[in-house]
């Protein structure tokens, strides 16, 4: 869905996840951890950056501003999380060949454009926009936004309410009444490396083992 969202291309990914084998056989686990930019309150990317192009927005969505980025991967080096990305390419090869993303399956950008009338490029995404280039610029770096394109609309983040089990949940942390604040209040969250002082705005309440469900505080 990010994807969808945000035209990423191949070979690197805002949203990913860890997956992990823990026990022996038969007490087998396995675990599965969505990841993506933490939007860390102390984001070491923001401090690495020697162009102020990493930045944090008022609304603590750490952004990137590809107008001033050099392309050095400072903030990618910084980053403990290592969810920062470098575009080497200006649109995929096979869109600017006329072929299909996906061989035989999807749909090339010739064909697209006839079907809307020939106006737009395919590759183009008008939402994104509003907060973001919308043709991903090449030689920059880039990483989630949260969607700011869409949360500086009074909209979702696309992967939470694109979520079909309403696995993410998004919201004002600031907000002692926020849905965010009660299931934090309500479970035990856990962060990514806490230990490291960078204040992650992302936050896991709970694994998806069956057997793991019941937490200090009842189910969800
Ligand atoms: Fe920066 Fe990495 Fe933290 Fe995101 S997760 S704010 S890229 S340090
Ligand atoms: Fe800043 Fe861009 Fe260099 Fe990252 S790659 S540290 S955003 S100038």
């Amino acid at each position: 869905m990010c994807k969808n969202e945000n035209n990423v291309p191949e070979n690197f990914f805002w949203a990913s996840h860890i997956t992990e084998t823990k026990g022996r056989f038969p007490n087998v686990r396995y675990v599965h951890m969505p990841t993506l930019c933490n939007h860390c309150e102390n984001a070491p990317c923001v401090a690495a950056c020697p162009t102020r192009a990493m930045h944090k927005k008022e609304n603590n969505i750490t952004m990137h501003n590809p107008n001033k980025c050099i392309g050095c991967k400072t903030c990618a080096m910084a980053c403990p999380y290592k969810v920062i990305s470098y575009n080497d390419s200006a649109v995929h090869k096979r869109w600017k060949k006329g072929e299909e993303l996906i061989r035989n399956c999807t749909s090339t950008g010739k064909e697209i454009n006839t079907k809307i009338g020939g106006k737009v490029i395919p590759f183009y995404n008008k939402d994104r926009e509003r907060t973001l280039p919308g043709i991903r610029p090449k030689g920059v770096v880039e990483k989630c936004t949260f969607c700011d394109h869409r949360v500086s609309n009074g909209q979702l983040p696309y992967c939470v309410m694109a979520c079909p089990c309403d696995a993410r949940i998004f919201g004002d942390l600031n907000n002692p009444q926020s849905e965010v604040n009660k299931l934090l209040q309500k479970f035990r969250p856990i962060r990514l490396k806490e230990n490291l002082g960078t204040d992650p705005s992302v936050y896991y309440i709970r694994d998806f083992n069956p057997s793991h469900h019941v937490t200090t505080k009842g189910e969800i």
